[in-house]
């Protein structure tokens, strides 16, 4: 993310700090410190995120939007309070603009489902990029199979930077929506958005942004962007696992057709004819996950504390220097190398398979992922069946990197 003008106002000493804020890394692993780099997957949660969580289940447990009792109208209170922390995590215009679901998987398959899929007619297209999870890439398989639509996809370098012109060539007449991701949760590549976002207007194309990887990592301002929709997962953020939200632009929320059916996302119901709630509530069909939202408001609360620009002013230096240290070992070829790039760091090494390195770097107490991480054709267009990834949060520091080149260097004693 951008940090250009972005004044130094904390040192390294006081973002040392802030592992005290997170339980967990007070655990010996193998009898070593715990040294985190795993946060692109799921990141850890602060002691104020697990305090509200307890906090909530002791004292104001009860469904939402439904009772008259003391406890349902603090649970809804609560729920609905976080939905307005998500909006200025965002910057979006109005809380009814936000819709809870399960995550960001969640919310493109509701985009995708309820949104393009009504607008597709056989040998229309959906353009995506060749750096997407596979939460942005099956999901728009599925409305293609069932719609006759065909699947565009904007090709990348060999740094991971999307080629735009390409992207820009590849929206067509035929291009009914694009979706891509805001950073990738492979290369850390940090797209464009706004041109991207740009360009599919001048077309007349919505966009999705695929917001995973993003909204943790620098400030979002939706206003500046653009962007149509937006998703994003509570998980990675510091908050609970099941909850994310969706944005959607009001008016195309109040277009759309529910996409599930149930309890909540109704005024009335007969057998003759049901009448569903206005947005945000006519998609959140079921008991939603309320305690997940209000960690989640929680987590947000202590991301907009810290500070977003000075998060991404810290996460950038230790980035930068993780880039520094890890292409100066031996045998490591770094996989991502876009100018703009935020919180990632995927590598292959010569002596051995991601999966051994992952191994060995747990008995160091070093947490990192090997695997293709969801993203089977990113793997294959860098020609490699997985890598191992180290993944950045607020806590982490040069030390952190410093252990994972020293579990690097044994890698490579005992395989080299
Ligand atoms: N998109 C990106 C870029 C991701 O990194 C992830 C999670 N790894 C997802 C989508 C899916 O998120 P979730 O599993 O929380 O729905």
């Amino acid at each position: 993310m951008s940090t250009a003008g972005i004044d130094s106002r904390r040192s390294a000493v006081w973002w040392q700090r802030i592992r005290k804020d997170f339980p967990i890394l007070d655990r010996r692993i193998h009898g070593k410190p715990l040294t985190y780099l795993d946060s692109a997957s799921t990141s850890q949660k602060p002691r104020c995120v697990l305090e509200t969580l307890q906090r909530y289940y002791e004292r104001s447990n009860a469904n939402v939007h439904r009772a008259i009792h003391l406890l349902a109208e603090e649970a809804t209170f609560e729920y609905e309070k976080a939905r307005g922390k998500v909006k200025r995590l965002l910057g979006a215009d109005d809380p009814r603009e936000i819709v809870f679901t399960s995550g960001t998987t969640a919310a493109i398959n509701l985009v995708a489902q309820s949104y393009v899929r009504p607008m597709l007619q056989e040998g229309d297209e959906i353009l995506i990029t060749h750096m997407e999870h596979h939460s942005n890439i099956v999901p728009w398989q599925m409305v293609c199979e069932q719609t006759g639509a065909r699947l565009r996809v904007a090709p990348i370098d060999d740094r991971g930077v999307l080629d735009l012109d390409e992207f820009q060539r590849l929206l067509g007449p035929r291009t009914r929506f694009a979706s891509f991701t805001h950073v990738s949760n492979v290369l850390g590549t940090v797209n464009p958005v706004r041109e991207m976002t740009d360009l599919a207007h001048r077309n007349e194309v919505r966009v999705l942004i695929d917001g995973a990887q993003a909204v943790q990592h620098g400030a979002v301002d939706l206003a500046e962007i653009g962007a149509d929709f937006y998703a994003f997962s509570g998980h990675k953020l510091y908050g609970p696992t099941g909850i994310g939200a969706l944005y959607a632009r009001g008016d195309l929320l109040h277009q759309m057709p529910p996409w599930q059916g149930g309890g909540e996302m109704i005024e009335s119901v007969s057998f003759e004819k049901t009448v569903y709630h206005a947005p945000p509530h006519k998609f959140e069909a079921g008991t939603p996950n309320i305690a997940g939202a209000i960690g989640l408001g929680a987590a947000i609360d202590y991301l907009l504390e810290l500070g977003l620009a000075d998060v991404a002013r810290h996460e950038a230096e230790v980035l930068e220097y993780g880039m520094q240290v890890l292409s100066e070992l031996e045998g490591v070829r770094l996989i991502g190398t876009a100018p703009e790039k935020a919180s990632v760091i995927s590598f292959a090494m010569e002596a051995a398979h991601p999966h051994d390195v992952a191994t060995i770097l747990d008995r160091e107490g070093v947490a990192a992922r090997a695997g293709h991480h969801c993203a089977q054709p990113l793997m294959e267009r860098f020609g490699l069946p997985a890598t191992t990834r180290a993944s950045l949060a607020v806590f982490n520091t040069r030390e952190d990197f410093d252990r994972l080149a020293g579990g690097l260097r044994k890698v490579n004693e005992i395989f080299g």
